[in-house]
């Protein structure tokens, strides 16, 4: 079965191989070596003024950041992970101000400097880079911008866990960095990441809040590179791997050409691309016919996409291209998609999905 939904991602043969050594005891010079070398990749990568690894999935990351810097933030809502910053905010009793958009739809920086500009005592912007629940890119570089000239404390938040490894992200006006290891990282779930500014260190040295995920202990600890508790061992000698092997502009840019290849391929079918400003790490088909697609996707041609959450479950699939992909399967999926198609009646088979694949993706490449 090809594993071609965007999250959790494929382990490459020689990440697990690097995971499968002898238990490591995680205070140890040894293992203080692995988290040293991931925490300068991690610096390096995001280009942001220090680095938190913890040991849960996104969502931790996600509740610590609310905790830690916001007191009442602007959420931008458009879908289940948006929504998700909001379900935090609640459950603290933090007050917010939320902005909901259609899940295809992107909002502008002027509208979200309208609210800014109409409710002072917003401290801090929440919002995804790609949200997945729709494939939608939100542009936070520009948006991150403009909030900063309205006010240079307001803090904002992004979470990346769909970006951070797929794409470059301007980094200049963000203060707070989410990433996740079951992406673009290509790891078992069960680490976050935290990117951090100036900003931000200048909050967490200020604000001792929490105890599992108080970061204040934590980068005390993780500065002298161990963890204030248990460290998630495997997943970060995983990560040691990951750098070890991955090009990183490289993979910047095979991702995109093999994006751009997959949207122009099933564009090429008749299928419609389903958000306004789609993102590079998934492509997102708007279908009635999803649920039989995927069926005759997994069934016929062992092909595992997702579908969608929520009001979109039963017509979007998504289709993965976080990580290191080969071309040939990423070609595999956009052919069984045509053949899916043709054997359900919906559109006779003539192999275009592959032609169109291949032009745009040699042309680019
Ligand atoms: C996967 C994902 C998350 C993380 O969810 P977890 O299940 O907690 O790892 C958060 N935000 C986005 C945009 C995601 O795609």
């Amino acid at each position: 079965m090809l594993l071609f939904t965007p999250g959790p991602t494929p382990i490459p043969e020689s990440i697990r191989q690097a995971m499968a050594i002898p238990t490591l005891h995680h205070r140890t010079k040894e293992f203080e070596g692995y988290f040293e070398f991931c925490r300068i990749k991690l610096i390096e990568l995001i280009k942001m003024q220090d680095v938190l690894m913890l040991a849960s999935s996104g969502s931790g990351a996600m509740e610590a950041s609310i905790r830690t810097f916001c007191k009442k933030p602007l959420c931008i809502n458009s879908g289940k992970f948006g929504e998700r910053f909001v379900k935090i905010a609640r459950a603290y009793d933090m007050p917010y101000v939320e902005i909901v958009n259609d899940w295809d739809t992107p909002p502008s920086s002027d509208e979200i400097c309208d609210i800014l500009n109409k409710n002072s005592d917003v401290d801090s912007i929440c919002i995804q880079v790609c949200e997945s629940s729709g494939g939608l890119r939100h542009n936070v570089e520009e948006i991150a911008k403009a909030v900063k000239e309205i006010n240079k404390n307001i803090v904002v938040i992004v979470d990346a866990i769909t970006a951070l490894g797929v794409e470059e992200i301007d980094t200049s006006n963000i203060d707070v960095l989410i990433g996740g290891s079951q992406k673009a990282f290509m790891l078992p779930p069960g680490m976050s990441i935290i990117g951090l500014s100036h900003l931000a260190l200048d909050l967490i040295d200020r604000n001792d809040i929490g105890f599992y995920f108080n970061l204040k202990t934590e980068l005390k600890n993780q500065r002298k590179n161990t963890t204030a508790w248990t460290s998630p061992t495997t997943i970060i000698i995983g990560l040691a791997k990951y750098f070890e092997i991955a090009n990183i502009e490289q993979i910047y840019e095979e991702t995109r050409i093999r994006s751009i290849a997959t949207q122009e391929s099933l564009k090429s079918l008749n299928l419609k691309i389903y958000p306004k400003r789609p993102a590079l790490a998934m492509t997102t088909i708007y279908s009635e016919d999803s649920v039989n697609i995927r069926k005759v996707l997994k069934d016929k041609f062992s092909v595992n996409v997702a579908g969608g959450q929520d009001k979109l479950k039963d017509s979007i699939f998504r289709i993965n291209h976080m990580g290191i992909i080969a071309v040939n399967e990423a070609l595999w999926v956009v052919n069984a998609v045509e053949l899916a198609l043709d054997m359900l009646g919906i559109r006779k088979f003539d192999g275009i999905a592959n032609k169109v694949f291949l032009e745009n993706y040699y042309k680019q490449g």
